[in-house]
């Protein structure tokens, strides 16, 4: 049996006063059917994980460098993040692998000094527009996946996000067969690679999650939750997607 997950990448959105809202997700949520994540950025991590403390909302990062320590201006090392109390780390957004040109091998470090810090790395893979036009979105994720995944993995020390580039922040998703293949073909590539660990790990499905349509891709096999961009961004767009895991 997997955990469920409902994450949200806040990307580079939120202040302060924002953090309200682990507050309202707290209280809405006392007793949650999943793990819920928020992932702010990295300024408000401290004050998010001290107002998280009472309810079961944790608190993740976006990123992290692969280094513990060192002369990297402007980086944040997995142990920083432990140190101030968060418990995930996104890595490999494809934010990043276009915006920064991270390869597979960047976000296999990445996730690898994730756990070597004791958090948990939620891995994303996803093909572009373009990729899944030619027919090349399967190879395209399974490749991602057998390059970026590190060597020592737990149920409890990976998570996997599926993201369709072109799903992020369009307001289209994939149909449900669609996902439904990607995350079948997904979990067979972690059975064969991680054994029984890959049958537990966590999969899930990012990229347009709306209150909306969570149920309908929720009630697909293999998706374990949701890593959420926009709709993670109010208690009032969140809390129905927690609801609907
Ligand atoms: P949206 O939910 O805004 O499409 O973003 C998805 C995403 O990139 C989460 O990491």
């Amino acid at each position: 049996m997997q955990r469920k997950l409902a994450a949200g990448n806040w990307k580079m959105n939120g202040t302060v006063a924002d953090l309200s809202m682990i507050d309202s997700l707290n209280s809405a949520h006392p007793n949650p059917g999943c793990e819920i994540l928020l992932c702010p950025p990295a300024h408000l991590l401290s004050q998010a994980v001290a107002q998280a403390r009472t309810g079961p909302v944790r608190i993740g990062a976006q990123n992290c460098h692969s280094a513990d320590t060192g002369a990297y201006t402007g980086d944040i090392s997995a142990p920083m993040l432990a140190d101030v109390g968060a418990s995930h780390v996104i890595v490999g957004h494809s934010e990043r692998r276009e915006g920064y040109g991270e390869t597979d091998a960047d976000v296999k470090d990445k996730a690898a000094a994730a756990q070597a810090a004791g958090l948990t790395p939620i891995l994303c893979i996803g093909e572009s527009l373009e990729q899944r036009e030619a027919g090349a979105a399967l190879d395209v994720i399974r490749a991602q996946l057998a390059g970026s995944v590190p060597g020592n993995n737990t149920a409890e020390t990976l998570v996997v996000a599926y993201e369709p580039i072109w799903a992020i922040g369009t307001g289209k998703i994939p149909t449900m067969e669609e996902i439904a293949q990607v995350h079948a073909v997904l979990r067979a590539d972690l059975i064969d690679a991680l054994g029984t660990t890959g049958a537990t790990v966590p999969l899930l499905y990012g990229g347009s999650v709306k209150p909306g349509n969570a149920a309908g891709i929720f009630a697909l096999d293999h998706v374990n939750g949701a890593l959420v961009g926009g709709a993670s961004l109010t208690a009032q767009d969140f809390s129905p997607i927690i609801e609907a895991l």
